[in-house]
């Protein structure tokens, strides 16, 4: 089986995974504290070290005990996150209880890495009911939660190095985040689709420029697509059609966004081959794609990553493609004569473009149909 699942652990950097792991259990600095009371945060954190006034002036204890200034705005506690120290921000209310909460860490995390390090924030984020969306024009990421059926909060990440167009994927570098709750009412306009452009940037209206830029996002803590409707199954499969993406280096989740800003529901191949040969998943293998029009109920789309108007595919790629084709074939019982470039599916493509070695490629899937035929 050469088919692997978006690989989120392929590459840990090992020593920070396992400090991760192991003084997880000692900082416990995971969940939101929203809504706690000051002996609670106390309780895991220690006495405060830090206090910020109203001014955004930041005091030690010491320094705070020694004014007579009673006015904090938030409170700083420090932990470690990892190996990295962080500081853990609370601002109370009246009644000692925790609205706003914001972890600073003196260095970065990768979002794939933040299970680790904030296994029960990360239980939150990645539940059905949250949701993840990204500014599409100045790179921000935002996640709600639902706490509880009155109850939602609302995470702000603070993510490393972003120009403006960058991509927010799971590779992506975060260095902290803020917590606080959002009214009932706030949450759930934002959570329907008709008004969440619109929603959501009434709570960034300082920035009127990034309006209507807020897209409904892969929650990109799992590694799993989110698509934008519900997709259908393809009640017959008996058609393999091969693309290309036309656009060098891509991965799975710049063509879902494209595919997204489209007003498609998502990627619209099922399989996905890059250029070193590796074979990522797309849209799920048994519902309808959006590749090939004319063929899309009866068919999976794999897409080669480059542009073949002007080259060839890699020799690492094009052996992936006919290991994979035949195995789809197997799979579902697919005739040679049903694999197909999308140039001769549907008018008007050159898909997947003059230099993809057509014959070449069928030759090999006769060859090797014909060997397991003997
Ligand atoms: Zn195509």
């Amino acid at each position: 089986m050469i088919i692997k699942q978006i690989r989120l652990f392929e590459q840990p950097c090992l020593i920070f995974f396992l400090a991760c792991v192991l003084t997880f259990t000692l900082t416990s600095s995971a969940s939101a504290e929203i809504g706690n009371s000051k002996s609670q945060i106390e309780q895991r954190y220690g006495d405060y070290s830090l206090v910020q006034d109203g001014f955004n002036r930041i005091w030690t204890q010491s320094e705070w005990k020694s004014t007579l200034n009673s006015s904090a705005k938030a409170y700083g506690y420090m932990t470690i996150v990892g190996e990295m120290n962080a500081t853990v921000w609370i601002e109370y209310n009246a009644q000692n209880r925790v609205v706003k909460e914001t972890q600073i860490m003196d260095g970065n995390i990768k979002i794939r890495d933040f299970q680790n390090c904030f296994g029960e924030l990360y239980t939150d984020i990645i539940a059905a009911d949250s949701t993840v969306f990204v500014n599409s024009t100045f790179p921000e990421l935002r996640v709600i939660v639902r706490k509880s059926d009155n109850k939602y909060n609302l995470i702000r990440f603070f993510i490393d190095n972003l120009k403006a167009n960058a991509k927010i994927n799971m590779h992506s570098k975060i260095h902290g985040f803020e917590i606080t709750e959002i009214a009932p009412g706030d949450a759930k306009n934002y959570l329907k689709k008709s008004r969440f452009n619109r929603i959501a940037s009434n709570l960034n209206a300082q920035q009127s420029s990034r309006d209507d830029n807020w897209l409904k996002t892969d929650n990109y803590f799992q590694p799993e697509l989110f698509f934008s409707e519900n997709l259908l199954p393809r009640k017959k499969t008996d058609m393999i059609v091969i693309h290309h993406t036309a656009i060098e280096d891509m991965s799975v989740s710049d063509i879902h966004e494209l595919h997204l800003k489209k007003g498609w529901a998502g990627i619209a191949y099922h399989k996905v081959i890059l250029p070193d040969g590796t074979v990522e998943n797309g849209r799920p293998e048994n519902l309808i794609g959006a590749h090939a029009l004319g063929a899309n109920p009866r068919s999976i789309g794999i897409v080669l990553v480059g542009n073949f108007e002007s080259k060839s595919p890699t020799v690492v790629q094009m052996d992936a493609l006919v290991k994979l084709t035949l195995e789809l074939m197997r799979k579902y019982h697919i005739p040679l004569e049903n694999i197909m470039p999308h140039r001769e599916v549907t008018q008007g493509t050159t898909c997947p473009g003059v230099f993809f070695p057509w014959q070449e490629f069928i030759q090999r899937i006769k060859l090797n149909t014909s060997e397991t035929l003997m």
